[in-house]
C-alpha cells in the first residue's frame, strides 16, 4: 500500500492507470462500515484508493472538528489488511487555499434536515468530494446509505456537473443490537450507548407499523417520539427519494430519517423502504 499526502503527486500517480479505480472517501476512525465500503470497492476494481481527511469546511462553528477521533496508525493497518492500494492523507493546507471556489449545495435539498440543522455543511461536503474526485479520478466511488442525504446530494452533483464516476451506495452496517456504526459512537459512554439504541428501535418500530398497514407518517412519528422520549430528538422525517416530505408512507419510495443527541453526541440514522 502506498501512502500519499500530496494531492498533485497522487493525481500524477493515478493518471496513467488502465484499471478501474474504486474510491472510498472517509474521515478516518475506520470501523466495519468503512471496511464494508472498502471490501465492495476491492471486489469490483483493479485499484482501490481510500482517503482519510477530516474536512474542516463541513464542520460548523462549535462542532467537533478538533475532537473528531483521529487514529492514523490503526486506520493505516485496517487499510493495509483490507487490500487498499493507495491511502490518501492530505492536509487541510494542501486541500484548501485562501478565498477558495466552493460548491453550493442545492437551495432546497441541501438545506432541509441535515442541511437545516447544519447550514453550510453540505457545501463543505460537496466541495471536498469534488476536489477528491478530481485528484483520484475514480471510475467508482463508494458511499454509505447511513448518510442518506449526503448520498443523494453527491449523486445530484455527479449528474449536474456531468462527472464521469459511478456512485455506488452501500447498505448501513450495524452492530448486532441494531446500533448503526459511526466514528462518533466512540464518544458514547456505556450508558449513552444503551440510550442510543432507541434510535434503531424507533426505526424498527416504524417498519413494523408500516408492515401492519399504517401509512400515516404523523401517527408513526408520534410512536417513534415515544420510544426516543429520553433523547433530544432533532428531527424525525419521512421523505421520498427526492427528499420531499411525505404525509403518507409510499412503499419503495420512503426514507425515514432521525437525528438525535445522546448526551452531547449527535447521531443520525435512517431506513429506506
Ligand atoms: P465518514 O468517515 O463518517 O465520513 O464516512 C465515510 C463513508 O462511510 C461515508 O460514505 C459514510 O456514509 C460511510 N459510512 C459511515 N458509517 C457507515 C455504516 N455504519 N455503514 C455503511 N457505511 C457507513
Amino acid at each position: 500500500m502506498k501512502i500519499f499526502r500530496d494531492p498533485i503527486a497522487l493525481q500524477q500517480e493515478l493518471k496513467g492507470l488502465q484499471s478501474s479505480i474504486g474510491f472510498v472517501p472517509t474521515m478516518g476512525a475506520l470501523h466495519l462500515g468503512h471496511r464494508t465500503l472498502i471490501e465492495e470497492a476491492r471486489r469490483r476494481n483493479g485499484t482501490v484508493v481510500v482517503s482519510i481527511f477530516v474536512n474542516p469546511t463541513q464542520f460548523l462553528e462549535g462542532e467537533d472538528l478538533e475532537s473528531y477521533p483521529r487514529n492514523e496508525e490503526a486506520d493505516r493497518r485496517i487499510c493495509e489488511l483490507s487490500g487498499v492500494d493507495y491511502l490518501f492523507y492530505p492536509s487541510a493546507e494542501r486541500m484548501y487555499g485562501q478565498d477558495d471556489v466552493y460548491v453550493g449545495a442545492p437551495d432546497v435539498r441541501g438545506y432541509v434536515l441535515e442541511g437545516a440543522s447544519r447550514a453550510g455543511h453540505f457545501d463543505g461536503v460537496l466541495t471536498v468530494v469534488l476536489k477528491l474526485f478530481h485528484i483520484v479520478t475514480p471510475t467508482h466511488a463508494y458511499f454509505g446509505k447511513k448518510d442518506a442525504q449526503q448520498l443523494a446530494l453527491i449523486k445530484q452533483m455527479v449528474q449536474d456537473f456531468f462527472l464521469h464516476v459511478n456512485i455506488v451506495a452501500v447498505d448501513t452496517v450495524r452492530e448486532s443490537d441494531g446500533l448503526a456504526l459511526s466514528s462518533r459512537n466512540l464518544y458514547l459512554s456505556d450508558a449513552e450507548r444503551h440510550e442510543a439504541l432507541k434510535i434503531s428501535y424507533a426505526l424498527k418500530r416504524a417498519t413494523t407499523m408500516i408492515a401492519q398497514g399504517i401509512r400515516d407518517t404523523a401517527v408513526i412519528t408520534r410512536e417513534m417520539h415515544k420510544i426516543m422520549g429520553s433523547l433530544e430528538v432533532e428531527y424525525i422525517a419521512f421523505v421520498d427519494n427526492e427528499f420531499h416530505e411525505l404525509p403518507q408512507v409510499e412503499i419503495d419510495n420512503t426514507i425515514i430519517l432521525i437525528a438525535a443527541k445522546v448526551g452531547t453526541t449527535r447521531l443520525i440514522d435512517n431506513i429506506q423502504l
